[in-house]
């Protein structure tokens, strides 16, 4: 396992990121939603460190299918408190092709949300990629497969206080163990 970004870099890396939103909301109320399950960890940092009043919900997406590639993307807004002419704030992991966030931002537009806008803590330097854009990044990275903090393997490495790239060996152990 390579550490790309470690403890430290990723704690000033979110409080730029919640500076940043600060900025940008000044003291107006947002309602603030985790992309579960890989935003969970930069969550808990992000929202603590927040000042404006805020509603916290939940939202699920999932397109890695037991793997490193993309399967089909699902939208679970089963658990999703109201937004409806709410300022909504969707926070997730990573932005890789951008297809996660760009339908976010349609199912959120179509629940009647007033704005909404993106963070995200990554967010992959990559050929092809849909042209919304993040509205907040924290760090960009080269196009890798990186676990920790909140981003998993077969939901593994969720936990690591990092980010890592996982190499190929570590891959095929990791399915051999729990795949
Ligand atoms: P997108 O829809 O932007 O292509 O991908 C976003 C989702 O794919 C992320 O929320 C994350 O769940 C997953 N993903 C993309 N790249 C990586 C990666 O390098 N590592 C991990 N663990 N998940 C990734
Ligand atoms: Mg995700
Ligand atoms: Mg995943």
């Amino acid at each position: 396992m390579r550490i790309l970004i470690d403890e430290t870099q990723l704690a000033a890396g979110v409080a730029k990121l919640a500076r940043e939103i600060d900025t940008r909301y000044s003291d107006r109320p947002i309602t603030v939603v985790a992309v579960l399950t890989g935003s969970v960890v930069l969550f808990a940092d992000l929202i603590r460190r927040l000042s404006m009043p805020q509603r916290v919900g939940v939202i699920q997406a999932s397109s890695y299918r037991g793997g490193t590639q993309a399967g089909e993307l699902v939208i679970d807004a089963k658990m999703l408190i109201d937004v409806k002419d709410r300022d909504v704030l969707v926070v997730d992991d990573i932005f890789d092709t951008g297809a996660t966030i760009a339908k976010l931002r349609d199912e959120l537009t179509a629940m009647g949300a007033a704005s909404v806008a993106t963070a995200v803590l990554l967010r992959k330097v990559r050929e092809e990629q849909h042209s919304v854009r993040p509205d907040f990044v924290a760090f960009e990275i080269p196009d890798e497969f990186v676990v920790g903090y909140g981003l998993d393997y077969l939901d593994m490495y969720r936990n690591l206080p990092y980010i890592a790239v996982l190499e190929p060996e570590e891959i095929a152990a990791t399915s051999a163990q729990v795949g």
